[in-house]
């Protein structure tokens, strides 16, 4: 086995030696953005709209990445190549660097580029058995013209304070409203319901993260033939749905069978979700960049 290298700004290092200053303004003010990728059988899924969204998020807030989109293609290709990776889950973080104490981002003068790949410890599969509980939360989603939930920065507090409400009600995931109540996201996941064999999950202006799995199950979904559309819902359609389940890189595709307290359905995971989950497993397994193939130039 290789010992696990990660990569920083230009470099790759020991875990124990990866570091970045007390300064890096990442640390200091959560200023930076991020992305959660993942790789399946030597394939990186989606890895140019997860540089897209990067890239965007980085505009979003006069972040200038130092890099083009080629090379960063090449620096993630190059991280799962030198730790001999095929199923891995790779944390992509550009931050505004190293400046003084203040706030000012102008006193950063070169972005920090980290690349974290760890190989995939995947979520136990009774949870796609049985599938899981939520519980809506206070903490709302911070709006739209505030924060607004398309950038992906490293200021995550948000989603913490709903992850913390999530644990104190002892669940796993939690559903997050926005601040006229309707259904924006889990803390780290998209939200999907199916009624009468309509899948419906929130547009981005409610409040949605417009998350890569999210965008490729609608794909998946649309191609099968199902109904499935961008609508806005509250809690209570939630609640008289068939189905519900949720969308993100980490977990995929998961059922969710209770929602503050109502049993969902039947109380399982439902047919909709289940084909969703097998196509999207079907998908990724030869979708994206591949990572070992000859022909890519590698930096
Ligand atoms: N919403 C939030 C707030 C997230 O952090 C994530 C994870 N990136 C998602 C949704 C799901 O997005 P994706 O499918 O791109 O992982």
């Amino acid at each position: 086995m290789t010992e696990q290298v990660i990569y920083i700004n230009g470099e790759f290092v020991k875990k124990e030696d990866a570091k970045v200053s007390v300064y890096d303004h990442g640390f200091l003010y959560g200023d930076g953005v991020f992305e959660g990728i993942r790789s399946y059988n030597g394939n990186v899924f989606r890895l140019e709209e997860h540089l897209e969204r990067l890239y965007d998020s980085a505009k979003s807030v006069m972040l200038e990445i130092p890099h083009t989109v080629e090379e960063m293609t090449n620096i993630v290709v190059q991280t799962l190549r030198e730790n001999k990776f095929k199923d891995a889950y790779i944390r992509l973080i550009v931050s505004r660097g190293v400046g003084n104490l203040g706030l000012d981002p102008y006193s950063c003068s070169h972005p920090s580029v980290i690349v974290i790949a760890e190989e995939l410890s995947l979520f136990p599969k009774s949870m796609y058995e049985t599938g899981i509980e939520i519980v809506s939360v206070a903490t709302r989603r911070s709006r739209s013209d505030v924060l607004s939930p398309k950038v992906k920065s490293l200021n995550y507090m948000n989603n913490i304070l709903v992850k913390l409400e999530a644990n104190l009600a002892g669940v796993s995931e939690a559903l997050m409203l926005n601040d006229q109540g309707y259904v924006a996201e889990g803390s780290a996941d998209n939200i999907f319901i199916v009624r009468k064999n309509k899948i419906v999950t929130p547009p981005g202006y409610v409040g949605a993260l417009e998350g890569i799995t999210r965008n490729a199950i609608i794909d998946v979904a649309a191609k099968k033939g199902y109904e499935i559309q961008e609508g806005v819902f509250t809690r209570h359609d939630v609640y008289v749905a068939d189905e519900v389940f949720l969308t993100g890189t980490a977990v995929e595709v998961i059922s969710v069978i209770k929602v503050d307290g109502r049993v969902i359905g039947e109380g399982k995971p439902g047919s909709v979700t289940t084909d969703l989950l097998e196509s999207f497993r079907e998908l990724v397994q030869n979708d994206g960049v591949k990572v070992y193939a000859d022909h890519l130039n590698v930096v």
